[in-house]
């Protein structure tokens, strides 16, 4: 793992505010971290938390989640939290797929949820300033 926690950081729609409430709520531990996220997430998350530096890549459906999927596969990720909707259908599901196969693939901490992230981020930081 590089010095800095590489966390990858993805909801789809109807998951955005959760994962601002999750971030807002981690800001300090977050704030340790190197945070790169897909677009809109990113605008999201720093509007929410103005202290977090996000890299903002392309949005989810327009190729934002592939390119995570590349950057895990080039050893570049550390921790993925990714918040899924499973209640609706998304016109990217395929890209999905494809992230979920390689973040399995590469043995990479994975959070689907707020309970998961929670436990990985407490875990991993467990003083939120040092
Ligand atoms: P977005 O993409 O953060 O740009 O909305 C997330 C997604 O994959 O739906």
């Amino acid at each position: 793992m590089a010095d800095k926690l590489r966390i990858a950081l993805i909801a789809h729609d109807a998951r955005k505010r959760d994962m601002a409430d999750w971030a807002h709520a981690h800001e300090a531990r977050l704030a340790r971290c190197e945070l790169v996220a897909t677009g809109n997430t990113g605008l999201q998350l720093m509007t929410r938390c103005p202290s977090l530096k996000v890299e903002r890549l392309l949005s989810g459906p327009l190729g934002g989640d592939q390119q995570i999927g590349a950057r895990i596969v080039e050893g570049k990720v550390d921790a993925l939290v990714f918040f899924i909707d499973p209640l609706s259908a998304h016109p990217h599901d395929v890209d999905v797929k494809a992230l979920v196969r390689v973040a399995v693939l590469s043995n990479i901490l994975f959070a689907l949820n707020r309970t998961t992230a929670d436990t990985v981020l407490l875990s991993l930081i467990p003083e939120a300033e040092r």
